[in-house]
């Protein structure tokens, strides 16, 4: 009975320029959009030494978005990943692994550092 009207698409030309995507996000603190990568900040992470705080800082606000840390241990674990580049499927899976776990178990290990310290520096006022 109906008729049906089928619309095809293809899906665009095939891409052959690769333009970095901007991606904007809403600033917690004053909801202002940011363009997520002219805003990311490094800083060293003042409770624990050698660690770098990596996040997202408002240029409006200076509210500070917390992203992720980057220690010695991941940036070793990034330059191994490097190296198995051109190298076997498996390899690379194996590579990406070990990555994932070791940043990870990074994150948690300073997420608790920092945690422990705010712990501590927070009795003995009394
Ligand atoms: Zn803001």
């Amino acid at each position: 009975m109906g008729l049906l009207r089928k619309l095809k698409r293809q899906a665009g030309p095939q891409g052959k320029q690769q333009k970095p995507t901007k991606v904007v996000v809403s600033c917690p603190g004053c909801k202002r959009s940011i363009k997520l990568e002219r805003c990311i900040r490094q800083r060293p992470l003042a409770q624990v030494d050698g660690v770098t705080e990596v996040g997202i800082e408002c240029p409006a606000c200076r509210h500070w978005t917390h992203s992720f840390y980057e220690t010695a241990e991941i940036k070793r674990a990034r330059a191994e990943l490097e190296t198995v580049k051109g190298g076997t499927l498996e390899a690379i899976a194996a590579a990406k692994e070990t990555f994932a776990i070791i940043y990870k178990g990074e994150q948690e290990r300073v997420a608790g550092l920092v945690a422990s310290m705010v712990e501590s520096g927070r009795d003995g006022a009394g």
